[in-house]
């Protein structure tokens, strides 16, 4: 049964309405698919930022919450196939007990397998494993047909690359075979290191890295002059029984998922001026006195700080807010950053802690973000004078041979976007072999003119 409902991404703008279908059985999704030509979207759990999930007018939004039974699990090649609906919640919960892991995970685990493969993720293990197409054995994909298509590195490869990044534009994604990561606990073993300044963060990424799985740096970004670019490095690995306290090595592999508090209501616009993010983000910094700290943390901790606050997108009003995540190739790295900071601090429009994070090289997917560099994520609320800033920063970017992550947009456009994805022209030649007269499609396709 169709509704109506309004709807939009984590950053809360746009919000669109849209006419949404909730259907529990795959043949429910292809009967909506050969229904009436009309466009069609899968959305997962709505965790890309922008608009990436929405289809504002003359079509159908799929969601795929119910779609989401775990099908079968390999022991033996740590292969887990599943619907696409399936959170990584889901997946920790059953797996991590079991001594599995997700091979690549986001910053937050409530976003799902579909979602997940549609942009090729990322985690902090980039520089080492890639995105997580990696790790991806086969998906099963819905196309404008009405057919069933079995997609894989070996099998269909042409389309594989296109959908694993595709973002829901080449078909539905319906099935998901994963390979999951071994692991002895879950817990990770964590050095936190404190840099001063970018020089110092860019010589401790470099020092570090090799030696651990995962990595990423917290950086104020509103520090400026002798301190621009000062960041909490944060670098991990799966502990391994003998490196917990006595207490936990009875129970290595259990894992209890943090679950604290939500914000049960929008903050008031205001709450979040210039003063209180620039406090914030010094007693952050201050926070950890020593410039070199080891510690085993829990799996949430370490890898899903920000969902341990229900709805925490709430805290930027109603006005929602944008998250503008960039990565610039490895040699302009250094130079665009300190640019981008300059750029941002100049509009005076506040931004908590940001995310910096070194990424290793690009992966297949067509429209895949990823690229040999560092790449920038920072949170701006949605106030006078954003788009001017967002067109400065893209424009920058592009200058710069980097781009911006589709997952997270909500401004960028399509002569910018054709500069920072080349190609976008092959991506198009699979779309119009399989999707001709364009059925999926998105408010966001729609803003950046993608049509076969
Ligand atoms: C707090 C937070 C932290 C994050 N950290 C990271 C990070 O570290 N690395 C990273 O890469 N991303 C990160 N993200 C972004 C997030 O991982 C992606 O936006 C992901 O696509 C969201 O998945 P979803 O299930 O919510 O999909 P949605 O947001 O619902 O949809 C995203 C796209 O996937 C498509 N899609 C969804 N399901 C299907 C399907 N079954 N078939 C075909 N297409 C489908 C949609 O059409 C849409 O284009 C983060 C997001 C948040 C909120």
């Amino acid at each position: 049964m169709a509704e109506r409902i309004d709807l939009s991404g984590w950053g809360r703008y746009p919000t669109v309405e849209s006419r949404v279908e909730r259907p529990e059985k795959r043949t429910a999704l292809r009967d909506v698919v050969n229904q009436d030509g009309n466009p069609v979207l899968a959305r997962g759990a709505g965790r890309s930022y922008g608009d990436a999930s929405l289809l504002d007018s003359g079509g159908t939004t799929l969601l795929t919450d119910r779609l989401n039974r775990m099908l079968s699990f390999d022991s033996d090649t740590g292969v887990l196939r599943a619907e696409a609906g399936v959170r990584l919640r889901e997946i920790l919960e059953v797996f991590v007990p079991r001594g599995w892991f997700l091979p690549v995970t986001p910053g937050t685990k409530e976003v799902t397998l579909g979602g997940a493969v549609a942009f090729d993720i990322h985690g902090k293990n980039h520089h080492r494993d890639g995105g997580i197409s990696n790790f991806v054995r086969e998906i099963e994909l819905l196309t404008a047909g009405g057919e069933t298509v079995t997609c894989s590195p070996a099998q269909n490869e042409k389309l594989f690359w296109a959908t694993v990044s595709g973002a829901g534009l080449t078909g539905i994604i319906t099935e998901v075979a994963l390979e999951l990561r071994p692991i002895e606990t879950a817990y990770v073993a964590e050095r936190t290191l404190k840099a001063q300044d970018l020089d110092d963060a860019f010589a401790l990424f470099e020092e570090h890295e090799p030696n651990y799985l995962y990595s990423v740096a917290w950086i104020d970004c509103l520090a400026s002059g002798d301190s621009l670019g000062r960041s909490h490095l944060m670098f991990g690995r799966h502990a391994t029984p003998d490196e917990l306290p006595t207490k936990r090595q009875q129970d290595p592999l259990g894992y209890e998922p943090d679950h604290l508090a939500s914000l049960p209501f929008d903050l008031p616009e205001g709450v979040l001026s210039e003063h209180t993010v620039k406090a914030f983000n010094k007693l952050y910094y201050a926070r950890q006195r020593k410039r070199d700290k080891r510690e085993v943390v829990g799996i949430d901790p370490f890898f899903y700080p920000l969902d341990a606050i229900d709805d925490w997108n709430r805290m930027y009003g109603e006005s929602g807010f944008v998250q503008f995540q960039c990565v610039l190739p490895m040699e302009e790295s250094y130079d665009g950053l300190k640019e981008i900071l300059a750029e941002v601090q100049d509009s005076g429009l506040a931004s908590f802690l940001a995310v910096l994070k070194r990424m290793g090289p690009p992966d297949g997917g067509l429209l895949t973000f990823p690229t040999e560099g560092y790449t920038l994520a920072l949170d701006i609320p949605r106030r006078d004078g954003l788009e001017d800033l967002l067109r400065d920063l893209h424009e920058t970017v592009a200058r710069r041979g980097g781009r911006v992550y589709l997952a997270k947009d909500a401004y960028l456009r399509p002569d910018t976007f054709r500069e920072m994805y080349p190609a976008l022209e092959e991506w198009l030649e699979i779309k119009r072999r399989v999707d001709p007269e364009n059925r999926f499609t998105s408010t966001q396709a729609r803003r950046l003119g993608i049509e076969p």
